[in-house]
This record gives structure tokens, C-alpha cells and sequence, in this order.
């Protein structure tokens, strides 16, 4: 259903005897993956929906994602656009990326291009920075990021030669595809560190997935190892209802319980946003625990890290 690519660098970190290894788990196709549930399908977030033209969503007002390829170096089996992803169904080619850029020029509230796929680092260089150029032509673009895995599964690809191409685009982050600390080899810390000194600010984005990161304890020592290369937990990610996901989906509330017990309990940097994306092009939405039990008045009823309960006088106002 969803094909199958595996870097040799992130195959030689799956163990041959242990189906149930948490990151051979993410990668190596199964027979759960036949399995539908109700609530799945192809396109869950009704990206398709919010498509002016291929290879370009527009869901929120003042950002678009930027489907530059649909290939990744790496497949992983819960992917949020399994729909498209490995097909060709758009090669990376100029005509439409061309398409994509006029939509960005004459949408002059786009401030924000997130460049993803795909995974926009399998391009060769010279067609990243084609792209990367262009859209630093465009007065009303501020804000690039590039939304990829490659820095976890094909560290050799973060080369000299393609810092120099992103420090000369900045402001530019990166949001890294992470799943599991055993994914944070020597490697990885190498091509981090070189990101991150080339100026670029890198955040963590993970999909919380059963049996392989649902552990409070898995999640921080992920999430405390991000910091050490100095990726910032950027969002914690509901798995998506993708058909054949079931295996991988937790509860919301085992992804609250994972949120408490990292807030307060240590460095708060090391604490992602729990989203969940919705259905339709409604967006995402934090789900993170609350901490707000109860207005009492002119009182807040709040809850702490230890779950004591404190009031907080805030009179005035009295809705929520
Ligand atoms: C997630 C997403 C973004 C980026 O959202 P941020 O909250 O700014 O990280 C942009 N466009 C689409 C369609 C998305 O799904």
C-alpha cells in the first residue's frame, strides 16, 4: 500500500531479530497494515481540499505547505500523505514547482512556506537552491522551514555544500522528522550540530506512536537528546488516521499523560505542543492536558505539575 525505502545508514540501526524494535517498527511493512478501522481514510486532513494546484496546500491564512517532491529517502509506515507519497504522481520538476511560486507571488499574504513533501532534501542541491532562491525573491515571503527526516535518516546528506545554499536563504528553520532516541547516533548529533551552527533553528517534530514512543520515559530521553544538538520539541503529533494506522494510534489522553509528565518535571524547552490535526482542513488544534480546572469567581482553580491544586485571583474575567 505504502512502499517500502530504507536508507542503508537507518537499516544498519534495525535490529534483524526483533520485529517489535520501536524503529524497525516504523519502517518494516506489516500485516496490521491491511487492517482498516473505521475512522480512516486517504486523505484525513482533507489536504486535498485545500489544494489551489498540486503540490501546494493552503489551509491557514497567512502559510502554505510546498509538496516539492513526493519522494522521501525513507518511508515510514504511519505517514500522514501515504496517499501520494513514493508515486511520481509529481516528480520534482520545474514546470510545477513554477506553478507553485506564481501562487505564492500573487497570494501576497503568504508569509510563511514550509517546504515539505516528500522530503525536500532528497532534491540535488542545485534544484534546492533554485527553489530556496526563488521564494527568497518574493518580498512578502519572511519565513521559510523545511519540514524533513533526512537529518535522522541520511545524516551524510547535511554536506558543506548544502549549508552554504541554506545559510544564504535565512530566516530559515528546520522541523525534523523524530521518533525515537535510538535515532540519535553520533551521526545525527554530528549533522544537528552542523545545522544548527550554520544559523538555522531546528525543532523536533515527532508522531506519538503505540509500542514505539508512547513511554513518558522514551519520550524524555527523545526529547532531552533533541536538546543536546539543539533541537527545540516542537510539536508532538496525534498519529493520523491514515488507512492501515491502527496499530500505531494511542488515545488522546496517553498523549496528555506523556505532556504531564514532562512539563514542570523537566527543562521546559524539552516540552512539545500535543496536536491533533483535523479532519477537513479544520487545522490543528493543541490537545496538550489543561491546567485550568475550574473559574471560582474572581479565582482561577489551577492544577500544578504535582497535581496540588492552587487559586490564582484574575477577577474581571469570567468566561472559560
Ligand atoms: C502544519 C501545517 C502548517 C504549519 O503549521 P505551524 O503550526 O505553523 O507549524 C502549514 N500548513 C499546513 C497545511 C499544515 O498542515
Amino acid at each position: 500500500m505504502l512502499p517500502l525505502g530504507i536508507t542503508p545508514y537507518y537499516a544498519s540501526l534495525i535490529d534483524p531479530e526483533d520485529p517489535e524494535q520501536a524503529i524497525r517498527r516504523t519502517k518494516i511493512p506489516t500485516m496490521a497494515e491491511f487492517e482498516r478501522s473505521g475512522d480512516e481514510c486517504e486523505d484525513p486532513l482533507g489536504e486535498d481540499a485545500h489544494s489551489p494546484l498540486p503540490g501546494l496546500v493552503h489551509t491557514y491564512p497567512d502559510k502554505v505547505l510546498f509538496l516539492v517532491t513526493d519522494f522521501c529517502a525513507t518511508y515510514c509506515r504511519y505517514c500522514t500523505r501515504a496517499r501520494m507519497v513514493g508515486g511520481g504522481e509529481f516528480l520534482p520538476e520545474k514546470k510545477m514547482w513554477e506553478r507553485a511560486l506564481d501562487y505564492i507571488r500573487e497570494h501576497t499574504e503568504i508569509r510563511d512556506v514550509l517546504l515539505s513533501g516528500g522530503d525536500p532534501l532528497i532534491l540535488a542541491d542545485e534544484r534546492l537552491e533554485w527553489i530556496l532562491t526563488r521564494l527568497r525573491e518574493i518580498p512578502h515571503v519572511e519565513f521559510l522551514r523545511i519540514g524533513t527526516k533526512v537529518p535522522a535518516v541520511l545524516p551524510y546528506r547535511i554536506t558543506d555544500g548544502l549549508l552554504d545554499i541554506l545559510k544564504k536563504v535565512h530566516p530559515l528553520f528546520f522541523s525534523i522528522h523524530f521518533t525515537h532516541p535510538d535515532e540519535l547516533t553520533p551521526e545525527v548529533r554530528t549533522a544537528c550540530n552542523r545545522l544548527a551552527d550554520a544559523g538555522i533553528p531546528l525543532g523536533g517534530q515527532t508522531v506519538l506512536l503505540k509500542g514505539v514512543n508512547d513511554d513518558p520515559e522514551v519520550m524524555k530521553r527523545l526529547n532531552l537528546g533533541l536538546l543536546r544538538v539543539r533541537c527545540k520539541p516542537y510539536y508532538l503529533h496525534q498519529c493520523d488516521p491514515i488507512q492501515g494506522s491502527a496499530h500505531f494510534r494511542t488515545s488522546v489522553a496517553a498523549g496528555q499523560e506523556i505532556i504531564r509528565s514532562l512539563h514542570g518535571h523537566t527543562t521546559g524547552y524539552a516540552v512539545p505542543t500535543y496536536m491533533v490535526d483535523t479532519a477537513g482542513g479544520g487545522g490543528k488544534v493543541p490537545v496538550g492536558p489543561g491546567y485550568v480546572r475550574e473559574r471560582d469567581g474572581d479565582y482561577l482553580v489551577l492544577r500544578n505539575y504535582r497535581g496540588e491544586v492552587t487559586r490564582y485571583w484574575d477577577p474581571g474575567e469570567s468566561d472559560e
